[in-house]
């Protein structure tokens, strides 16, 4: 273990530093400096904040030396807050600070805030680092912003970084993220130098984007140029089977992680297999897949069990499923709407109730399904029934028009999808706000005619906004971007890239 040893070398680190302050000599700026550091390369707070209370007796938390290894600390804690208020307290500022806060925003957010550093960081004439930029690249990804991180890149071009393989492959996962694998790959092929993270970023990307084959010829690619594949390159290349439904090829991969290159699965990769099997019909294999494992399942495996239970409309393997999810987290309120919406689908609307009331029952917060879209370099976000917009009113005006539209090409609104069990019209009613189509329609009226849309969901899209989109995208001449929890679906003339295998 790894992190253990690690910790064992923090303590170590601490108690050096004890003896130091019992017997001398003083401990100085660079004592406090790796003392620190000990405790941020495992996230040891308690220790750290003792550390803090010591440098404030002996007068050295103003120090940049400290003040910046403190400010690494807090933020490698996961204690943004406290960092940032050390940090605006810095005379002065030096690389570390500045890499220390960047990154602590773009992986504990709000994502914004590291792009406005990255901007405060050019104005204070600080040079740009492959560090910093690396890190704002990952928050980009994850807000799905990409206008920014467009932005980002043109700085990273100007610092001379672009070729940096750190940088090159953050660009690499960033645009894919955002929903132009073209981008990824363009900047993939330029990147001079290449290593594990560039390969897998890459492998990752394209079957995210389900262009599977192109994985499938990069994982041969890789091996050729002398990388060795590591497990995230195979979660990119079993996730890759999975959205096409390839399950000789799947298990291939599968038996070749360890037989040939000395990998054992780890959970992702049973996921992966699960999502797979299950997916291409095969339940009752992906149920013993799981009960194989040689470890206890988690919850995430239990839910893509459950996802292809959706797909297939077993309710009773849903209901077996769901047990192990609830005894994990009675709270897990996507799993509840996927329950119920399976026994919606089946008609079983005594069980869609007990569903609706054990939901009630466990106190679950209702985390509905929201969208996002960015829009003039700002991101919007939808939820259904949200009045929040503005523009509102148009929304809805256009989402009317859009809809009679659709319907005379031969649109049909699958109404299996809503949880309710109410009359037809009102179905419908609820259908159309769901949050895609509400940033659909944000979009198309806030963009000028041809402009490809760009909308992230947090959940995964539902069978009747994906046929939705595809007359959408018909009608009004866009090219159609969504990024759902599980992958990328390219809306073009009528048909999506997923070939409906989703
Ligand atoms: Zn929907
Ligand atoms: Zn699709």
């Amino acid at each position: 273990m790894p992190g253990l040893a690690q910790h064992g070398q923090c303590e170590e680190a601490l108690k050096l530093f004890y003896q130091m302050q019992q017997r001398g000599p003083m401990p100085n700026q660079f004592t406090f400096g790796s003392a620190l550091k000990a405790c941020s390369g495992v996230a040891a707070a308690a220790e750290g904040y003792q550390i803090h209370a010591h440098a404030v007796k002996l007068g050295l938390e103003g120090e940049v030396f400290t003040a910046s290894a403190l400010v690494d600390m807090y933020a490698k804690c996961g204690n943004t807050k406290d960092a940032r208020i050390l940090f605006d307290r810095m005379p002065e500022r030096d690389e570390v600070s500045w890499s220390g806060m960047i990154g602590a925003y773009a992986q504990n957010g709000p994502a914004e805030e590291a792009l406005g550093l990255i901007c405060l960081m050019k104005r204070e004439g600080m040079r740009m680092n492959p560090f910093a930029l690396s890190s704002v690249l990952r928050a980009c990804s994850d807000l799905a912003a990409p206008e920014q991180a467009k932005q980002i890149h043109v700085q990273a071009i100007y610092a001379g970084l672009e070729s940096n393989v750190f940088v090159g492959s953050a660009l690499v996962d960033m645009y894919a993220k955002c929903g132009s694998i073209e981008d990824s790959c363009l900047v993939f092929e330029d990147l001079p130098e290449r290593n594990l993270v560039s390969w897998n970023s890459i492998i990752v990307a394209c079957a995210n984007h389900g262009h599977v084959m192109k994985a499938f010829e990069l994982f041969d690619q890789m091996q050729n140029a002398g990388v060795k594949p590591d497990y995230v390159t195979f979660i990119g290349v079993l996730s890759a089977c999975a959205h096409v439904g390839l399950v000789d090829r799947g298990y291939e991969y599968f038996n070749s992680m360890n037989r040939d290159h000395g990998i054992i699965p780890r959970m992702d990769h049973y996921t992966c297999m699960v999502g797979l099997l299950g997916r291409a019909g095969r339940l009752m294999d992906a149920e013993l897949l799981i009960k194989e494992m040689p470890f206890s399942p988690d919850i995430v495996v239990w839910r893509a069990l459950l996802g292809a239970c959706a797909v297939h409309h077993n309710s009773e393997l849903a209901a077996r499923v769901a047990k192990h999810i609830f005894e994990m987290d009675p709270e897990d309120h996507v799993s509840y709407v996927i329950l119920s919406n399976i026994y919606a689908a089946v008609g079983k609307w005594d069980e869609v109730a007990k569903v609706r009331k054990l939901m009630r029952d466990s106190g679950v917060r209702k985390e509905a399904g929201y969208s996002w879209i960015e829009v003039k370099k700002k991101v919007h976000y939808f939820m259904v029934g949200d009045p929040a917009n503005p523009q509102m009113e148009e929304i809805y005006a256009e989402l009317a028009k859009l809809t009679e539209e659709m319907k005379k090409a031969g649109y049909m609104p699958d109404t299996n999808y809503v949880l309710h069990k109410v009359e037809m019209d009102k179905k419908e009613h609820y259908l159309t706000y769901h949050s895609e189509k509400l940033a659909i329609a944000f979009g198309l009226i806030n963009t000028s005619a041809g402009t490809p849309l760009k909308i992230m969901k947090n959940l995964r899209v539902c069978g009747d906004c994906h046929t939705a989109i595809k007359f959408m995208c018909k009608i009004v001449e866009r090219e159609i971007v969504l990024r759902d929890s599980n992958r990328f679906h390219h809306f073009k003339d009528g048909i999506c890239s997923c070939g409906d295998y989703w």
